[in-house]
């Protein structure tokens, strides 16, 4: 092929992708110019004002990965955690000398709660992406969003139970099928055709938050059933998550910082749902801390360190 083909090529290669890019720009919005029924559903947060991607194409959507608008960040964040969430179980699997002393079964215990944030971070990701084309769509992607929340409180409970309560064969079940009953009604009411979704944002937090102080009872009966020094690092690493939890719930709640920002500078970077993302990616991986704690002490404890 000659030079001159080479570069008519390159040239076309060029304005193609200037123009898909010109094109994809157009099409993110101010918030004013947003539809009502976009307003409703998918873009509930009054205090951005700018960077809204309106009417995407699937595969529009799959490049919006690469520049930027007011969900660029909120993709990535949880893409990395779900990467993250993989390499570091991988990593402690093959290397951490307490999970390297379980037996087969008992790791596959400790990988239940690696399932719920594969779940958690793969549907946050998948919203965030595709979060730009219909109304009907981004409901479902909402549902499907909230369901990887409940997944991911569920299986958070199953590997600290089983490893703390390993000989209380019943307490230790009675627990797990009680967390899992509210986990499964709330997600049964979320996929309802009532629409949960923008009637009752409030409500639908109080919810989570009401699943998550559920887990109340079995925490305090860990609490008491370890002895010291394990309870004290249970409890403290308890703490920690709660108030991450509590905090990032605090700024996605009240839309904190951008409520009082009146040049809205926090449209594109900073705005209260990257924090919520920050914060609910921290509190995974203080819970998978937690995790490692309940396994030291029931290798400490536990029936198979009488047999050692
Ligand atoms: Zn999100």
């Amino acid at each position: 092929m000659s030079s001159k083909g080479i570069k008519k090529k390159t040239e076309f290669g060029l304005t193609k992708q200037k123009s898909m890019k010109s094109n994809l720009s157009d099409k993110i919005v101010s918030r004013s110019i947003l539809p009502e029924c976009n307003k409703l559903i998918q873009y509930t947060n009054t205090f951005l004002s700018t960077g809204y991607r309106l009417n995407f194409t699937a595969k529009e959507a799959l490049n919006s990965m690469f520049y930027c608008h007011n969900d660029t960040i909120n993709q990535w964040s949880h893409l990395l955690s779900l990467i993250g969430a993989i390499v570091l179980y991988l990593i402690t699997l093959f290397t951490d000398f307490r999970v390297k002393a379980l037996s087969g079964y008992e790791k596959s215990i400790f990988c239940v709660y690696l399932f719920g944030c594969i779940f958690v971070f793969a549907s946050s990701t998948i919203l965030h992406i595709f979060d730009c084309g219909s109304v009907q769509l981004s409901n479902v992607l909402l549902k499907l969003d909230l369901t990887g929340i409940a997944v991911m409180i569920m299986t958070s409970f199953v590997p600290p139970l089983y490893f703390v309560f390993c000989e209380y064969a019943k307490i230790r079940t009675s627990y797990i099928v009680m967390i899992f009953t509210i986990g499964g009604t709330l997600i049964s009411i979320t996929w309802s055709p009532r629409d949960l979704l923008t009637e009752f944002r409030y409500l639908r937090t109080l919810i989570f938050v009401l699943m998550v102080t559920s887990g109340l009872v079995p925490t305090v009966h860990i609490l008491i059933h370890v002895p010291s020094p394990h309870c004290w690092k249970i409890f403290f690493t308890l703490m920690a998550m709660f108030l991450t939890y509590g905090i990032g719930t605090l700024f996605y709640a009240f839309f904190i910082p951008e409520r009082w920002s009146k040049s809205h500078k926090f449209d594109f970077l900073g705005h209260s749902h990257q924090w919520w993302h920050f914060f609910v990616t921290l509190g995974a991986f203080i819970h998978f801390k937690l995790i490692l704690i309940c396994i030291e002490y029931h290798l400490t404890f536990g029936p198979a360190s009488q047999t050692i």
